[in-house]
């Protein structure tokens, strides 16, 4: 075992982790590469990465051909304004996720962050209505359980109770925050508080099959279905944050297609790069685009991050949607499905553990108690990266992950959580 390398300690000063008390927070690990599922680390050992980096990484690291296309574009221009210049990149991308994207979704606005991306198209829901000469809409129906990212607006509709942001109450547009419609019960609260309150109502946002970050919940193709037409029925605009689900985490290429519903506006980040670079995007239908146009300015969309549009970045989307497009992607997923479900079944009635669940490529064991520093230590010890959060273990591997490695990953999952609890 080699020496941590020096500007590990030289740094550790003055870095501020992400969703880390710093007081006790210990030392990261260095990496210093990857290939396909794998981490290298600087002392020479290998983790199989059983997170795909947040969620991003569907064709592991270091893919060639996105490796190939980014450094040609770095060769020719690595970025330019979107601000009245054009280039090939976000050109081409935004022609291929209209054409990827069911219905009329065909207006790409691009950001370089999911929660951006969220926010963009909050605003692009309360303008619809305020072009529209609709006053006073400018309430968001989300739903418990659900994440959207960490700005103001969109911690405002988040889970209330999740404690992520509970510390920001105050400071929050208040917005309705509801049960998913899983039962008769809620679903009369939703048709009632949008039939209540439709003056007040822009949007309902709802994460599709799957809520991430807030717990790795499931729900059924029918509970999105009944949203999808209980927001057309009170005619509120219907927007899918598929910034976790897209490209196909859940199975599908988006979640939206197994419930057959088509959004207003949809939200995609995470793993549109195919985890080589910021970028997400929000992808607006023709009516909702059609409200913007105007022969008065003051009706654009007034938003532009500085780096939308990246061209490092598209170029390694556009060369994400090749591999998507080349490679047996759905159908590895659904290997992994199946991998998951028996690697992960022992878990189920072991002491201590509330819930095994597995779709597409996500596998997780829900627990009653956990200490996730403990836990993510004693992965890394049998030589997986598996970062616990809430309550549960989860798995959101590579597609690309071999069955090998998939298989040591789950079973080391469940002999971890066994010896736990
Ligand atoms: C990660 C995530 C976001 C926020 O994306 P960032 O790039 O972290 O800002 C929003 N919505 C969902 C569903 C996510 O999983």
């Amino acid at each position: 075992m080699s020496k941590p390398p020096e500007w590990l300690a030289a740094g550790w000063p003055h870095i501020w982790l992400p969703y880390a008390q710093m007081k006790t927070a210990s030392l990261p690990i260095p990496v210093v590469g990857g290939h396909g599922a794998r981490l290298k680390l600087a002392d020479g050992r290998e983790l199989i990465d059983g997170v795909a980096s947040w969620w991003t990484m569907a064709h592991g690291y270091n893919h060639p051909h996105i490796r190939e296309c980014v450094a040609r574009q770095l060769e020719t221009l690595p970025h330019v304004m979107l601000g009245g210049l054009a280039h090939e990149q976000a050109f081409t991308l935004a022609k291929r996720l209209a054409a990827l994207l069911p219905g009329d979704l065909n207006r790409v606005f691009f950001s370089d962050s999911g929660s951006v991306a969220v926010e963009v198209a909050l605003k692009m829901a309360l303008q619809f209505w305020i072009n529209r000469g609709e006053r006073g809409r400018h309430k968001i129906v989300s739903f418990k359980g659900g994440y959207h990212g960490d700005t103001f607006a969109t911690m405002a509709i988040c889970d209330p109770d999740e404690g992520m942001h509970s510390l920001f109450k105050g400071a929050l547009a208040e917005q309705f925050i509801v049960d998913l419609p899983r039962d008769a019960a809620t679903t009369r609260a939703l048709d009632d508080l949008l039939g209540r309150e439709r003056r007040s109502i822009a949007a309902v946002i709802v994460e599709p099959l799957v809520q991430g970050a807030g717990g790795m919940k499931f729900h059924e193709p029918e509970v999105l279905a009944r949203i999808a037409e209980t927001a057309r029925r009170h005619g509120v605009i219907f927007i899918l944050d598929e910034i976790f689900t897209g490209f196909g985490r859940t199975g599908t290429m988006f979640a939206m297609e197994q419930a057959g519903v088509v959004p207003d506006i949809v939200c995609l980040g995470k793993a549109l790069t195919g985890g080589t670079a910021p970028l997400a995007a929000t992808v607006a239908s023709d009516r909702i685009f059609e409200a913007f146009l105007s022969d008065d300015p003051a009706r654009a969309l007034m938003h532009g991050p500085t780096f939308m549009g990246n061209a490092l970045a598209c170029a390694a989307a556009n060369a994400s949607l090749d591999l998507f497009e080349r490679e047996p992607r759905i159908r590895q997923i659904k290997r992994i499905e199946a991998q998951l479900r028996a690697g992960l079944e022992p878990a189920r009635g072991l002491p201590g553990v509330r819930d095994v669940r597995v779709k597409g490529a996500i596998g997780v064991i829900e627990l009653e108690r956990i200490d996730r520093e403990a836990l993510r230590a004693r992965f890394v010890e049998e030589g997986v990266w598996i970062r616990p959060f809430n309550n549960i273990v989860y798995t959101t591997p590579p597609f690309v992950i071999t069955d090998d490695d998939l298989q040591r990953l789950a079973a080391t999952m469940v002999k971890v959580v066994r010896e736990s609890t």
